[in-house]
């Protein structure tokens, strides 16, 4: 049923680092062919098991550790499958992985809950489970809501996206539905049932349709109503896709896998937009889309923010000196030192040329300051490795703290006039308001 699938895998998922994954399989050969391939392009640590023993050993570790398993029907020791009812019985999530594969096996492996199966009797093989793999895995990243108000067949939906490794919620209706949603802003595919009491799947449908935060949203429409007037009532209602009841779990299969897969070129298009191409930082479009919002939730979760901006000092000088290239490396180098410090704690974006914007949350000024000046300490103590030698590189940044709510450009324009004044106060240090009416300090 869900054999060979589309290669088509994000790139947003390309590194996996940190995932561990087993491999219960006798063959030598294939078990260096994917450890290499996985370990070096996806940093992914294969756990490769040669025989049941192997593999209890691997799960008596932590069977939790392990994201996926491919696993080999018939091993020395244990023709049947045992491995795979092992694998199961610890939930792990398997992709079965076998030469031999009659139809009847095909049947029987499929009502165990198994996520892929992939076979080995082509030169491809490798790639398909290395596809299939990483589609998994990337299914981890999907939320999905079903929305149906007869529980066996919610289940029968939940229970099958679970198996492909999406993270799943379930409603019994629309008022649930909608709880959902705000809850759970993350989830990106609902899957919708028609009849339902109060309102029905179209009406929840057109009602989500009018939230514009859930304008991405993707929707399935599911009955088992008669055809095709149902199909338009729910694609005129804003539904992206159908399907009917009862079920061709493979056509449901497939719908999602459609649907996840236009969720997912969407999600990288929006990160490739929200970049900055040379350092790979957000874009000061992306900062001022975003920043706003922190801004507002900060506010509201009552933490204290501020806003910085970081200019490197005498660039054009460095620039007419080493030329333009060595300036993109030295750009990079910055980037990356800043990002580093940043995290995912406080947003930072390239607002143009050699000036970045940084907006602090959770420190009070006084701490945003000394956040600052380790940065800036940080980026004068650390030569950039260029052809022409490690060059020295320093910065200068405006603080301002955001007590008062006004605009988004305010705060930048208030950063801007302290960054001015850290320029004039001899660069390579951070002023803030702080510094009003006593000397200046780096
Ligand atoms: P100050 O210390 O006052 O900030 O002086 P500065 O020379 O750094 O400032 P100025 O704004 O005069 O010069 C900025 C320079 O940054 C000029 C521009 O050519 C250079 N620049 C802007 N974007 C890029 C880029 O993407 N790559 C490189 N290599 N240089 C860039
Ligand atoms: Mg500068
Ligand atoms: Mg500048």
């Amino acid at each position: 049923m869900l054999a060979r699938q589309t290669n088509r895998t994000s790139r947003v998922t390309d590194r996996l680092d940190g995932v561990e994954i087993l491999l219960v399989d006798d063959s030598r050969t294939y078990g260096a062919a994917l450890t290499h391939r996985f370990e070096r392009f996806y940093g992914i640590s294969v756990i490769h098991c040669e025989t049941l023993a192997d593999l209890t050993a691997a799960l008596e570790a932590g069977a939790d550790r392990y994201a996926i398993a491919m696993v080999d029907l018939n091993l020395p020791g244990a023709p049947n499958g045992e491995a795979l009812d092992l694998l199961l019985a610890h939930k792990v999530p398997p992709i079965v992985f076998t030469a031999t594969f009659s139809e009847q096996m095909r049947r029987a492996v499929m009502e165990k809950s198994v996520a892929d199966y992939v076979m080995k009797n082509s030169p491809a093989a490798i790639d398909h489970l290395v596809s299939s793999v990483v589609r998994l895995l990337s299914n981890r990243d999907i939320h999905v809501l079903v929305v149906d108000d007869v529980a066996s067949t919610r289940e029968l939906m939940a229970r099958h996206l679970r198996t492909q490794l999406f993270r799943v919620t379930t409603a019994s209706g629309a008022k649930e539905a909608f709880a959902a949603l705000e809850a759970n802003p993350d989830i990106s595919l609902a899957v919708i049932d028609y009849e339902m009491p109060g309102m029905s799947g179209t009406e929840l449908v057109a009602t989500i349709r009018t939230y514009p935060d859930l304008e991405r949203l993707r929707i399935i429409g599911v009955s088992s109503g008669n055809g095709s007037d149902l199909m338009t009532k729910f694609l005129k209602a804003g539904a992206n896709d159908f399907v009917h009841r009862p079920f061709n779990m493979e056509e449901f299969h497939w719908r999602v896998a459609q649907n996840v897969h236009t969720v997912l070129q969407v999600r990288e298009l929006r990160e490739l937009a929200a970049r900055d191409y040379l350092t790979g930082l957000y874009n000061r479009r992306h900062f001022f889309d975003l920043g706003p919002r922190l801004v507002a939730a900060g506010r509201a979760a009552c933490q204290p923010m501020s806003m910085a901006i970081m200019d490197i000092d005498h660039f054009k000088r460095l620039n007419d000196t080493y030329g333009h290239e060595i300036g993109d490396v030295v750009l990079k180098a910055v980037a990356r030192t800043l990002q580093a410090a940043c995290g995912k704690k406080h947003l930072i974006a390239r607002l143009g040329g050699e000036e970045f914007g940084v907006l602090i949350t959770g420190l009070d000024i006084a701490d945003a300051k000394e956040f600052c000046n380790e940065l800036r300490s940080s980026i004068e103590h650390t030569p950039v490795a260029t052809d022409d030698g490690d060059l020295k590189v320093t910065i200068s940044i405006g603080l301002a703290e955001i007590a008062e709510i006004e605009s988004f450009d305010n705060y930048l324009n208030a950063a801007d006039q302290f960054l001015y004044m850290a320029k004039h106060a001899g660069r390579n240090c951070v002023i803030s308001e702080f510094d009003l009416g006593s000397r200046a300090v780096a």
